[in-house]
C-alpha cells in the first residue's frame, strides 16, 4: 500500500471508538434532547409491544388451542396427565344442546360441564365448535388484539424512524454549516497544506458517516439493545432452563463478532484511506487537467489511479469476504439456538413441563434475537466509519491556523476613515519555517502615491502584496496601517477600503455580473454600465451570448487571462477602494489587451494610493518611487531616473528587459 501520500493523517488514526470522541459528539445531539427523551419513550414502547407478540400467541395456543395443559414449570403427576379436561360453559343454549347428546362423554357440575381431552374426537365436528365456543371468542379477542398491538407498533416505528431521520438530518446539517464557516475562516496556509479532495471528503462523506451514525447505529443502540435484554428477561421468566439451554449460543457468537472485529477493523481502515486517496487523486487530475494532457500523461496517471482503484477493489473484495462469513454464520449459529429449543424443549413439552405455546414463543424469540445479531456487522461497519470520520472532522474543527483577530472593544476597536499610510516595519516572511522568503523589508506608502515594486522572479513580490491585506502574518516585524499594527485590528476594517487584483484572478463558476458585483450591483442608475466602461469590458459583455448574465463556467473558463486581469480590475471598482494591490500578469497578453488592461488600470489608480508589482516599463514609469526586490529584500528604492542614474540592479534589469523586468 502506497504511504506517500502524504495522507498520515487517515493512516495515523487509532482507536476506532473513542469515549472521547463520543463525549465530544454529544453537543451536537443536545439540541434535540427533547426528541431524543421522546424517541427513549417510543422505543420502549415498541419493544414492549415486539414482546408481547409472541406472547400472545403463546396465550392463543395455550389457552383457547390447546388449553388444559399443565403450565410452564409445573411438576406433572399421573392424576393431572391423565385427567386433562375440556371446561364446558352450559348457561350457553347452543353448549347445553350439544352437549345434551353426549351424555355418556360429559360430566356436568351445576352450570359447568367437562370433558376428556382424549374423548374429544369422538365429537362430531359441529357439536365440537358449540362446545368449544368460549375457545373461539377468546381466540377472536386475542387476534383483535394482536392486530391492534401490530398496527400500534407499525405506528410507533414510523414514527420513530421519522423522528431519527429527522435528528440525523438536522444533525448533518449544523455539523456541515460549521465545518464551512471553521473551513471558510482558516489562514490560507492551512490550504496549501490540505489537499482540496481531502477537503471536499470531510464536508461530505465524512459527515453523511456522521449522520448514518445517528440514524442508524444509536437507533441500534436504544431499540436493539433493549430488544435483546427483553426478550433475554422474557425467555428467562417463561422457562429459565430452556433459556440458558439457548443461551449456550452465545459465547459463539460473541466469540465471532470478536474475530469478525479485529480483521474487520483493519480492512475497514484500508478501505477509508484508500477512498481519501481516490478522491485526491482525482481532484487533483482535475485541477491539473491543462498539465496532463499538455504533457501527455494521461497514460502515466491512468496507470497510477488504476494501481490505485486495484487496491481499493482488493480491499473491498477483503471486506467483502470477511462480511460473507459472519452473517451467515450467525445464520447457522441461529439454527442452532433453534434446534435446540426443539431438541431440549420438544422433551419438556412431552413429559409436560412446558407447554406447548411456550415452545412456539421461544422459537419466535430466538428469531427476533438473532436479527439485531446478524445485523451487527454492518452496524460495526458504520461506527467504525462515523468514528473514524468523527475523528477528521475534529481535527479540522481543531486545526486553529486562523488569523487570530483583536477581541472588539466596546467602542469597536479603532476605526479607520481613510488609509492615510501603509508601512512594513521590518518584515521577516517565512512560509516554510527557518525559510524567510521576505527579509527585514522595511518601507512607507503615502496616501495618493503610487508604489512600484519590481525583481526577479521569486523575489517575494507577490508575498508582499500579500501581507498588505493580512492574507498572512509577518513572521517578524509588523504591517501597519496608519500606524496600527494589522493584528489590532479587526480585517474587515481595512480590507474593504483595499482591493487587491491578482495575477490569476480566480473566477467563480457563476455570471460575469455575480463575479463583478457579488450580489449588491449598487443601485445608482448606470453604475453597473459605468464600471464595465471603466474596466474596458464592453468588448467582452457584448461577447458572451448572454451579456453580463452569463455563466462563466468553473473557474471561468470562458475568459481569456487578459479578460481575467479587466474582470477583476472591475471587482476593484465595484468596491470603490481607497487603495489598489495591483500584481501585474507576467504571463504574455497581447498587446491590444495589454492596453486596454493599462488604461483601466490607471483610471483605477487615479486618486488613489497604489501599489503595483509591475513587470512593464510603462507601469513602472508611472510610479512615484520603485523598490527594487531581490531574494526577499529591498535592494534598492526611488525614482525612475533616480534608479537609472544608480546604475545598480535596476539599471541592469533594463539593460537585460527594455521592455519589462
Ligand atoms: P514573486 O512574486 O517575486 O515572484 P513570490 O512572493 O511569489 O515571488 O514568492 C517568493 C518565494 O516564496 C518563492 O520562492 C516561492 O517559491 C515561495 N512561495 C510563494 N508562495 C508560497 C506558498 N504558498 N507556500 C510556500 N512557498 C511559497
Amino acid at each position: 500500500m502506497p504511504t506517500d501520500y502524504n495522507y498520515f493523517e487517515e493512516t495515523r488514526l487509532g482507536k476506532p471508538y473513542d469515549l472521547a470522541l463520543l463525549r465530544r459528539m454529544a453537543p451536537l445531539a443536545r439540541p434535540h434532547r427533547r426528541l431524543l427523551a421522546w424517541s427513549v419513550a417510543r422505543v420502549l414502547l415498541i419493544t414492549l409491544f415486539d414482546i408481547d407478540l409472541p406472547l400472545l400467541t403463546k396465550c392463543a395456543d395455550d389457552r383457547f388451542i390447546v388449553p388444559g395443559r399443565q403450565e410452564t414449570g409445573a411438576i406433572p403427576t399421573a392424576e393431572t396427565a391423565a385427567g386433562r379436561r375440556l371446561g364446558v360453559d352450559l348457561s350457553d343454549p347452543a353448549a347445553a344442546a350439544a352437549a345434551g347428546r353426549y351424555p355418556d362423554l360429559l360430566q356436568a357440575e351445576g352450570a359447568q360441564a367437562s370433558i376428556a381431552f382424549e374423548d374429544l374426537p369422538k365429537v362430531a365436528a359441529g357439536d365440537l365448535e358449540r362446545l368449544r365456543r368460549g375457545d373461539l371468542a377468546g381466540l377472536a379477542w386475542l387476534t383483535l388484539a394482536f392486530v391492534l398491538m401490530s398496527l400500534a407498533g407499525f405506528a410507533l416505528n414510523f414514527a420513530q424512524a421519522l423522528v431519527m431521520e429527522f435528528m440525523g438530518q438536522r444533525i448533518m446539517h449544523d455539523l456541515r454549516m460549521r465545518l464551512f464557516s471553521h473551513i471558510q475562516n482558516l489562514a490560507l496556509e492551512f490550504f496549501t497544506r490540505n489537499p482540496v479532495g481531502r477537503l471536499v471528503t470531510r464536508l461530505t462523506s465524512d459527515v453523511q458517516n456522521m449522520y448514518e451514525l445517528f440514524t442508524s447505529f444509536v437507533s441500534f443502540l436504544f431499540k436493539d439493545l433493549l430488544l435483546l435484554i427483553g426478550i433475554a428477561a422474557v425467555m428467562l421468566a417463561l422457562n429459565w432452563k430452556l433459556a440458558l439451554v439457548t443461551f449456550a449460543v452465545i459465547p459463539a457468537v460473541a466469540a465471532a463478532s470478536i474475530v469478525f472485529a479485529r480483521r474487520a477493523r483493519d480492512i475497514f481502515r484500508i478501505l477509508r484511506v484508500q477512498v481519501a486517496e481516490i478522491n485526491s487523486r482525482f481532484s487533483e487530475t482535475i485541477g491539473g487537467m491543462r498539465v496532463i494532457q499538455l504533457f501527455r500523461r494521461e497514460e502515466a496517471n491512468y496507470r497510477r489511479f488504476e494501481a490505485l482503484n486495484h487496491e481499493n477493489y482488493l480491499a473491498g473484495m477483503r471486506q467483502i469476504r470477511v462480511l460473507a462469513v459472519f452473517m451467515p454464520l450467525v445464520e447457522v449459529l441461529a439454527v442452532v439456538a433453534v434446534a435446540l429449543i426443539i431438541w431440549y424443549g420438544g422433551e419438556r413439552v412431552l413429559d409436560q413441563t412446558l407447554s406447548l405455546g411456550a415452545l412456539v414463543a421461544f422459537t419466535a424469540y430466538i428469531r427476533m434475537f438473532f436479527r439485531p445479531l446478524r445485523d451487527l456487522a454492518e452496524k460495526y461497519n458504520i461506527l467504525q466509519n462515523a468514528m473514524s470520520s468523527a475523528e477528521r472532522i475534529f481535527l479540522v474543527m481543531d486545526t486553529t491556523t486562523m488569523l487570530p483577530q483583536p477581541a472588539v472593544t466596546a467602542g469597536g476597536g479603532p476605526a479607520i476613515e481613510a488609509i492615510d499610510s501603509v508601512s512594513f516595519d521590518r518584515v521577516d516572511f517565512a512560509y516554510v519555517p527557518g525559510e524567510r522568503v521576505l527579509k527585514s523589508v522595511s518601507f512607507e506608502l503615502r496616501r495618493g502615491e503610487t508604489l512600484a515594486v519590481v525583481g526577479p522572479t521569486g523575489a517575494g513580490k507577490s508575498t508582499l502584496v500579500n501581507l498588505i491585506p493580512r492574507l498572512y502574518d509577518p513572521t517578524a516585524g509588523s504591517v501597519r496601517i496608519n500606524g496600527c499594527d494589522l493584528r489590532t485590528l479587526p480585517s474587515g476594517v481595512f480590507r474593504d477600503k483595499m482591493a487587491l487584483v491578482m495575477q490569476d484572478p480566480f473566477l467563480f463558476s457563476g455570471s460575469l455580473r455575480r463575479n463583478i458585483f457579488e450580489t449588491d450591483p449598487g443601485t445608482e442608475p448606470g453604475r453597473v454600465e459605468a464600471i464595465i466602461a471603466a474596466a474596458n469590458l464592453q468588448a467582452l459583455a457584448a461577447r458572451l451570448p448572454q451579456g453580463l448574465d452569463t455563466p462563466l463556467g468553473e473557474g471561468g473558463a470562458l475568459v481569456s487571462s487578459g479578460e481575467r486581469q479587466l474582470i477583476s480590475i472591475a471587482r476593484a471598482f465595484a468596491r470603490n477602494p481607497q487603495l489598489i494591490l495591483f500584481d501585474e500578469a507576467t504571463s504574455y497578453i497581447d498587446s491590444q489587451t495589454e492596453q486596454l488592461i493599462q488604461q483601466a488600470l490607471s483610471r483605477l489608480m487615479r486618486h488613489r494610493t497604489a501599489l503595483v508589482v509591475a513587470h512593464r516599463l510603462s507601469t513602472v514609469r508611472h510610479a512615484d518611487r520603485i523598490l527594487v526586490m531581490n531574494r526577499g529584500r529591498i535592494i534598492e528604492s526611488g525614482s525612475h531616473p533616480e534608479l537609472m542614474a544608480l546604475k545598480g540592479f535596476y539599471y541592469r534589469l533594463h539593460q537585460l528587459h527594455p521592455n519589462g523586468s
